[in-house]
């Protein structure tokens, strides 16, 4: 940014005031001397707070009067499996080097900001030389030696679909290996809402059916085929519905065929049907093999955005964490080696059979891992890099670095090219998923209030609703760029929140996410609509109008078929979102094996892909609720014929 003089004046006497600020903030709780000279601080304890990605962090330093002894971070929000590296190394990195030179930990910057900032500010009321602190630099670690490992099987990523690669490779009696370029597991998985599509009549029996309309059902049988094997499908699904309703039934109708045929046509029959097939009908087992790692869910299904069936499975533990735990709990038990902060760059081929991987590890040294059986890759999707999402892209009018991502900074589709180098084909680049659900801040889904599909709204700055709110995640956002500033409320009322400390998905308290101005609670809609500055009438109206549509469910003027509750019990609450980057479909071409197909139309000897690389499952659109059963059922098909291959 380019100042004038008296702009550049302007800023000086504001920056004098924020540190006057910061430091009346910054509470002394110590019993300090007065700054002599020769001494480097005033030895106490302070606080002082900086704003990480879920809020307030509160850090307290304490001070000798020549040493940073401790810092200690009292209170937080940051996301668990992401902000938590942060919080781990930092304080010891910055006692370590007596140090404010430290650089932000890859993967958690928001939440390595908020610490520097408060420990900054601590300094400067404990009298310390912040740029002295800085300028000194954390000792450099020697680089490390070279190394060359072989095992039966290395995979390529340590998210969701990695792990489950990992696992099941040695649970087929592989030795099995890790390479994860960031400094630790878990990459988009662990950051997700985490739901899981499976039908599971178990868990739909257990919760009155509030989706379901037969013209759905009879709409996927009723279309015309797109092929021999859509016939035979249909065909099923037509017994299949037969059945259900003789038998009456009262739960939701599902089956793999009704996900298998879901699935299907909301990606516009740009999917691979077989490869779908495949999938639905493996969904299940992958949530009894998730549980026999301790993994536990919720006992019925709810429907996530943009999944179009009540068949969103809910873990029980936060966001993704509770699918990382279960998976790094085996890992860590049978010792399979992770490597973090090493990065994969080069799929080792020998006559034309993947045998190994090149990578590069924290030190710079080179590690070379050779595979006796199968190397997989699942290194995820390409949502945070700009170039590739512009190269790629036909659909949106722009994926520059103004559109936000709700992904973790890894996702930056590593593996797709080392794949085009050991000559993969890739399929469906162009189909790139913007969530309607973005924090307008950070673009990621933190933040976000609604609990499932059934019992919310989205209302514009003119406080009327705009789209079906049940509808593909495409359609959603599509409309959502048609609104002024591409700007939604999400409006919902106590049946989502019981009480102030009833949680997101996201791990956040209804009472904090208000008291931080993320989200909006009021008695009244009028009220509401007043601190959201949308037009009163308006929003009463949209309520209105939906509520007469849950009482007759169906008639709802924006087309809307999944319903529960009526908005209509205080608190009210509403929280803004905006469009966000958030899946890659596209990526390297598999079979139903998780084999990769090279340019030629053949596998590649030794080489698998799992997981959000791949291409095929979705289509030009994933349902929501795909992904997480996606990496779950590819990874462990990948890890069993790895462990398998001759
Ligand atoms: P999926 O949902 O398909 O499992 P995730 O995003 O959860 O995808 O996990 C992919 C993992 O792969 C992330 O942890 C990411 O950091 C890691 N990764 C990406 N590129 C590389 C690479 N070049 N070398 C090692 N690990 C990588």
């Amino acid at each position: 940014m380019v100042l004038g003089k008296r702009a550049k004046g302007i800023v000086a006497i504001l920056a004098a005031l924020a540190v006057a600020a910061a430091l009346i903030g910054c509470v002394h709780t110590g019993g300090a001397d007065q700054a002599t000279s020769g001494k480097l601080f005033k030895a106490g304890t302070y606080s002082a707070s900086g704003n990480g990605m879920g809020g307030e962090v509160k850090v307290s330093v304490t001070f000798s009067s020549d040493k940073i002894v401790s810092v200690k971070v009292d209170k937080h929000n940051e996301t668990p499996g992401v902000g938590d590296i942060a919080l781990e190394k930092l304080p010891a990195l910055i006692v370590e080097g007596q140090t404010l030179g430290v650089d932000a930990v890859a993967g958690a910057t928001m939440t390595s900001d908020a610490i520097l900032a408060a420990v900054e500010a601590c300094v400067k009321k404990a009298g310390g030389d912040v740029a002295a602190l800085k300028a000194r630099k954390a000792a450099a670690a020697g680089k490390s030696a070279d190394v060359t490992e072989t095992v039966d099987v290395v995979v390529i990523g340590a998210g969701g679909a990695g792990l489950s690669a990992a696992v099941t490779a040695h649970q087929n009696g592989a030795s099995v290996l890790v390479l994860e370029k960031m400094p630790k597991a878990g990459g988009n998985t662990i950051i997700s809402g985490a739901a899981y599509n499976s039908a599971d009549a178990e868990r739909q029996k257990r919760a009155p059916a509030s989706a379901g309309p037969e013209a759905v059902v009879m709409g996927l049988i009723n279309a015309k085929p797109a092929s021999d094997l859509h016939k035979e499908m249909q065909a099923t699904l037509k017994r299949e519905y037969e059945a259900y309703k003789a038998s009456g039934a009262s739960y939701l109708f599902d089956s793999p065929t009704m996900h298998a045929l879901q699935t299907f046509e909301g990606g516009d029959r740009k999917a691979d049907l077989v490869l779908v097939k495949n999938y639905t009908s493996r969904t299940l087992d992958g949530v009894k093999w998730l549980e026999s790692l301790d993994m536990k869910f919720t006992d019925t299904c709810f429907t996530v955005l943009g999944a179009l069936w009540q068949r969103s499975h809910k873990p029980v533990k936060p966001l993704g964490t509770g699918y990382i735990e279960a998976l790094m709990g085996y890992v860590n038990a049978h010792k399979i080696p992770v490597l973090l902060e090493t990065k994969a760059e080069r799929i080792l081929m020998k006559d034309g059979r993947a045998v190994g991987v090149e990578a590069v590890g924290a030190s710079g040294n080179k590690v070379t891992v050779m595979a006796r059986k199968g190397v997989v890759i699942a290194t995820g999707g390409f949502s945070r890099n700009i170039e590739m999402r512009q190269r790629y892209n036909t659909q949106w009018k722009t994926l520059d670095a103004s559109i936000l991502s709700t992904n973790h900074p890894g996702a930056t589709g590593d593996g797709i090219a080392m794949a085009q180098a050991a000559g993969a084909e890739l399929v469906g680049m162009e189909y790139i998923q913007l969530l309607p659900m973005g924090d307008p801040v950070t673009g990621s889904l933190t933040g976000n209030i609604e609990q499932g599909v059934e019992n919310r709204i989205f209302v514009n700055k003119q406080g009327s609703r705009f789209v079906a709110e049940d509808a593909r995640r495409d359609t959603m956002t599509q409309a959502l760029y048609q609104q002024t500033d591409a700007w939604l409320w999400v409006i919902l009322d106590k049946h989502s929140y019981p009480t102030g400390s009833t949680k997101n998905n996201f791990n956040e308290t209804i009472d904090d996410l208000v008291a931080a101005g993320r989200a909006y609670k009021a008695d009244t809609l009028e009220d509401l609509a007043k601190q959201i500055k949308v037009p009163a009438a308006n929003l009463v109206k949209a309520v209105a109008e939906f509520n007469k549509a849950v009482e007759r469910k169906g008639g709802d003027p924006v087309g809307r078929t999944l319903f529960a509750d009526k908005i209509d019990t205080p608190p009210f609450y509403a929280g803004a979102r905006i469009p966000t980057v958030h899946h890659t479909m596209g990526g390297v071409k598999i079979n139903t094996d998780t084999q990769v197909i090279g340019s030629s139309g053949k596998a590649i000897p030794g080489l698998y892909a799992a997981g959000e690389v791949t291409g095929g499952l979705h289509g030009t659109n994933r349902l929501g609720g795909n992904a997480l059963a996606d990496i779950i059922v590819h990874g462990r098909i990948a890890g069993a014929n790895a462990a398998k291959a001759k």
